[in-house]
């Protein structure tokens, strides 16, 4: 039977419709989170800051205290962060740091900057605002706010977030187990003695690290031969304990593709043609419990396969609410006067002012191309441009 050409939005919709997030939550403390998904809201117990505070060094007063510029008031306490203070004495200042609580009664600190201090007091040079450089309770989380939503990838500023609010660990999804391996009697590894018809296996390097980015569990079985039964095994193992299954090569019809016969006969297959360049040929079906996906063989293809729809897919399969990926527009620097019939995922740089330059070999063997590139300019089924013209275009620097 001829495989259906789809569009990119029917292969990437399928592929997302099918996507269950993995249903294991674990605990893991805030050192060890970063890249992992939460797996439920954050709601805060307390108030971020718990009290009120001062955003300056200087001195906390009582705004009707100072009644003119230059009044001159006894310091009552001196207040350190961590302090806990005791009331302002009226007609008083409380010499006072940055985070130090404010003491009850005061209503403004005015900057050391702005006061002379002595032996028997402080002069207070400005007249100070009601709740100058006051940092309230909870200007920053209220209590019982909820900070962070399930489906979030934990970073920097989301794990500072939620030691903020005093939690020790969080309720994360469990990584998503992939199993890779690499199909091609051609292919040696990095290292290997090339010898004649042979290439690197770069997809190997390529995909593993495209995976750890997104933070998955990889198992990885290398490299298999181009034979029916040692792909068959392959994919038995691979799918045993896995929640993806991820080859490269093998799946086109020659009769040294052995991918698509195998998986039909350990599990189930739909091998897609997708109106994509490059790209084309992408398979996707089940071996056992495990989704299985067959990038295709030449690097640019696997790679621009990947980021446009095996990292969404992976992306909700890890749980995450967002599975991008994201478009902004931008002008070109190039001419596009030939209309295509795929929809075409284009190398590009920027240059300073955000225009996009094209690499000058667009073949899908050339892998020089995606290293070079920053972003991959979308291009429409059909559509032609002239320099200058907006296009949407997909940052290569973000993972999700
Ligand atoms: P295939 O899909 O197996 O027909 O492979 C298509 C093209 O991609 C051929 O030129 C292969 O040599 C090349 N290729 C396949 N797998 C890899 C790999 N892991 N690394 C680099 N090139 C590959
Ligand atoms: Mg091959």
């Amino acid at each position: 039977m001829k495989a259906p050409l789809l569009t990119f939005e029917e292969a990437l919709g399928q592929l997302l419709a099918s996507a269950r997030p993995v249903p294991e939550h674990e605990s893991v403390g805030l050192l060890d989170v970063t890249g992992r998904v939460l797996a439920s809201d954050l709601v805060s117990s307390i108030a971020v800051p718990p009290h009120d505070n001062s955003a300056m060094d200087g001195y906390a007063v009582r705004c009707v205290d100072v009644t003119q510029p230059g009044v001159r008031l006894p310091v009552s306490q001196r207040v350190p962060a961590g302090a806990s203070p005791a009331p302002l004495a009226a007609g008083s200042a409380a010499r006072i740091f940055t985070g130090a609580p404010i003491p009850s009664g005061a209503d403004a600190v005015v900057m050391q900057e702005r006061c002379r201090a002595d032996t028997d007091g402080v002069a207070i040079d400005e007249l100070p605002r009601l709740g100058q450089n006051i940092r309230r309770r909870g200007e920053d989380i209220e209590v019982g706010a909820s900070v962070l939503s399930a489906g979030v990838r934990l970073n920097a500023a989301r794990i500072g977030l939620a030691a903020s609010i005093g939690v020790p660990q969080l309720n994360v999804l469990r990584r998503l187990r992939v199993a890779v391996f690499f199909t091609g009697d051609e292919l040696r590894e990095p290292g290997e003695v090339l010898g004649p018809g042979a290439i690197f296996n770069s997809n190997r390097y390529m995909v593993r690290s495209l995976l750890a980015m997104l933070g998955c569990e990889v198992t990885d079985l290398g490299i298999v031969r181009d034979d029916l039964t040692a792909t068959r095994d392959a994919l038995r193992r691979a799918a045993a304990a896995h929640d993806v299954v991820l080859t490269c090569g093998g799946v086109s019809v020659g009769e040294e593709d052995h991918v698509k016969a195998a998986v039909e006969s350990e599990g189930a297959l739909s091998l897609w043609k997708i109106a994509i360049k490059p790209g084309k040929p992408l398979a996707f079906g089940r071996v056992g419990e495990a989704d299985f996906i067959g990038l295709p063989g030449n690097p640019v293809s696997a790679f621009v396969t990947f980021v446009m729809l095996v990292q969404p897919f992976l992306c909700r399969r890890m749980g995450l609410r967002d599975v991008g990926p994201v478009r902004r527009e931008v002008p070109t620097t190039f001419d596009w006067p030939r209309a295509e019939s795929r929809r075409e995922f284009v190398r590009v740089q920027l240059d300073a002012d955000g225009r996009a330059v094209l690499h000058p070999r667009q073949g899908s063997g050339v892998l020089s191309s995606c290293a070079w590139a920053d972003g991959l300019l979308d291009v429409a089924p059909g559509r032609t441009f002239a320099a200058g013209e907006l296009l949407p275009y997909i940052s290569l620097r973000e993972a999700n």
